[in-house]
């Protein structure tokens, strides 16, 4: 959606002063001749890891591995789209933007679009309006304060009501200038079947905004008030449409963008007073995932809030296979998307805990998360009879599509011993069980996995209770990263080391071989047109490389060797493996390491 000319995205790109902008956030100290540090705004730290490179003005942070340029930092630590951070920055730096020729069709979606979202925005403050002034909504006042929920937050929530007529929202979005197209296309209206006029879809009910990420409304829930009978609450949604589409929408994403990545973690809730309770108890990083089923979008949404997330589920809901299976997507992701569970006592939501037992019961429970695999392990072992051989054989099989998640790891083996002992099966039977037909994840489908000298984490217990493959470089192998941004930092040694390399053989990431490939071409220029260029995760290394290389121009070629040797000798040592387990000779691959060690130890007494 092309909006203003590339030209003076350019032009406020020159104008700002990276420092000036950052400094606004961040208290930064000069760290090199081209570096700045500070307090990282998008996790909480103690010592800084959040590095700028005024020059570039490019920032990354090696704690959360935050990173972008001038527009990036104003989207985030604002909370506005691109067209918001580029005005906001023009404005600040006196530039005058140029919008782009558009072709008319495009325009004229554009427009079209615009007026939809608008219609929407005018829709949410008018419902919202509704709930608090309307005598009609006092049954809906009364049930949402029955929930504990305040009206500050009700108000930062936009809750709202729609009235029983059948054509109030139709009526006020008319005479502000609106057709029935739009209506409809909005999802506000609805035809009916027997006179073919258009009605309000929603009616008589709570409607609860659904935003997107950057806080534009895309569409409603609308709760209805319950008939006295026991029924469980009806919910109806915004019809599927260009602008809203169910499964991909997170409930309060936007407003929990910003604590999410600073916690490092979201929470998972099901319904929206669950979530609007979390946060009004200071729990802000929930969002809600508006039923038990999480879908694949879902996932890829939550992903891009935080590493990790917390499900606040009702352990008792039927939603436990969608769980397993969801649980399956997000560690299959590259990086695999933690999951934890946070336990609830049975037969309560968040909602009710926090005002039964107050926030701080929340927060404990919060904290006492964990690892889902470990949580269906204990949950089975739990509700199974284990006082029969035939429960104990469900309870095994059951089991066996848990243990599929997890690879080789002590927390696997820690939990198969608790498993063996409840079952009171040996170790051996409990584990031909497990593996009978099925095969873990994040192993590249095969039965064993490739031998790997750090295969087993070495952070142990850590949370993800999951060892798939690291994807990003560096979490594993500093040495690949560092090789890089030397590349990157002396770029006439780093040409042709890039030339001569054999990224299947020298580098052990997908992304680092990206990298190479990329860097072989625009090793000059690393940054210029990054984004239209590369993914969202190649983008990310880049610009950490061209952060790193900004500290390093000091270095001189021995430093250039030494890098070199090492990545090399770390090369031969994964080779050595891989042959020792093949039952193959090492005396060359020996050697060759012999040789590689003398020459790095020659030249780092030189250095
Ligand atoms: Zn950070």
């Amino acid at each position: 959606m092309a909006l203003y000319t590339n030209e003076s995205k350019e032009r406020v790109r020159d104008a700002v002063d990276m420092v000036d902008l950052v400094s606004a956030r961040v208290e930064l100290k000069r760290a090199g001749a081209n570096r700045m540090t500070g307090l990282c705004p998008f996790h909480d730290e103690r010592t800084p890891s959040f590095g700028i490179n005024p020059a570039d003005k490019l920032y990354y942070c090696f704690g959360c591995q935050a990173s972008g340029d001038a527009f990036t930092f104003v989207m985030e630590t604002e909370g506005v789209d691109f067209k918001g951070a580029i005005e906001l920055l023009a404005d600040r730096y006196k530039v005058t933007l140029e919008l782009e020729d558009e072709d008319p069709r495009a325009a004229e979606q554009r427009q079209r679009r615009e007026r939809l979202l608008e219609l929407l925005e005018r829709t949410a403050t008018y419902y919202a309006r509704q709930l608090w002034e309307s005598a009609q909504a006092a049954k809906a006042r009364e049930y949402l304060t029955g929930r504990g929920l305040q009206e500050a937050t009700l108000r930062e929530f936009r809750v709202g009501y729609a009235p029983s007529a059948w054509d109030t929202v139709i009526s006020a979005s008319r005479r502000a200038g609106f057709g029935n197209r739009e209506l409809y296309d909005a999802g506000l209206a609805q035809r009916s079947q027997s006179n073919g006029r258009i009605y309000d879809r929603f009616r008589s009910q709570i409607i609860f905004p659904l935003a997107d990420a950057r806080g534009r409304v895309r569409g409603f829930a609308g709760r209805t008030m319950g008939d006295g009978s026991d029924r469980r609450p009806k919910y109806i949604n915004s019809p599927e449409s260009d602008l809203f589409h169910k499964g991909r929408q997170l409930f309060a994403a936007d407003l929990a963008r910003a604590p999410a990545a600073k916690a490092q973690h979201v929470i998972a809730a099901e319904g929206y007073t669950d979530v609007i309770a979390m946060h009004q108890v200071g729990v802000r990083n929930t969002v809600g995932i508006m039923g038990t089923a999480l879908t694949e979008d879902q996932i890829g949404e939550l992903a891009r809030l935080a590493p990790e997330v917390k499900l606040a589920l009702d352990a008792d809901s039927a939603g436990q296979d969608a769980m397993l299976r969801a649980a399956r997507i997000a560690l299959g992701r590259k990086p695999p998307l933690r999951i934890r569970v946070v336990p609830l006592p049975p037969g309560e939501d968040p909602a009710d805990l926090v005002q039964r037992a107050g926030a701080d019961e929340i927060k404990r429970r919060v904290s006492d998360s964990v690892p889902f695999v470990r949580f269906r392990v204990l949950r089975a072992l739990d509700t199974g009879n284990l006082a029969e051989a035939e429960g104990r054989d469900r309870v095994s099989h059951e089991l066996s599509s848990v243990f599929a998640l997890l690879a080789p790891s002590a927390e696997r083996e820690e939990l198969r011993r608790i498993a063996a002992d409840r079952l009171d099966l040996s170790s051996d039977l409990l584990e031909r069980v497990l593996t009978g037909g099925s095969h873990g994840i994040g192993q590249g489908g095969g039965g064993s996995p490739p031998p790997r000298s750090q295969r087993v984490d070495a952070r142990g217990d850590a949370g993800a209770g999951v060892n798939a493959e690291p994807s990003m470089i560096g979490r594993r192998d500093p040495t690949e990263r560092s090789f890089l941004a030397l590349c990157v930092g002396l770029p006439e040694l780093g040409g042709p080391a890039l030339a001569e390399l054999d990224p299947e053989a020298d580098l052990t990431s997908d992304v680092a071989r990206r990298a190479v490939a990329y860097l072989r071409v625009h090793l000059r220029a690393p940054t210029a047109g990054l984004d239209e260029l590369v993914d969202d995760e190649l983008a990310a290394l880049i610009r950490e490389l061209v952060v790193r290389a900004t500290a390093m121009t000091s270095a001189s070629p021995s430093d250039f060797e030494i890098e070199r040797l090492q990545l090399a000798l770390a090369r031969v040592g994964r080779e050595i493996t891989a042959a020792r387990s093949h039952g193959e000779p090492i005396g060359a691959l020996a050697a060759r390491r012999t040789e590689l060690s003398a020459r790095l130890d020659r030249l780092m007494e030189q250095v």
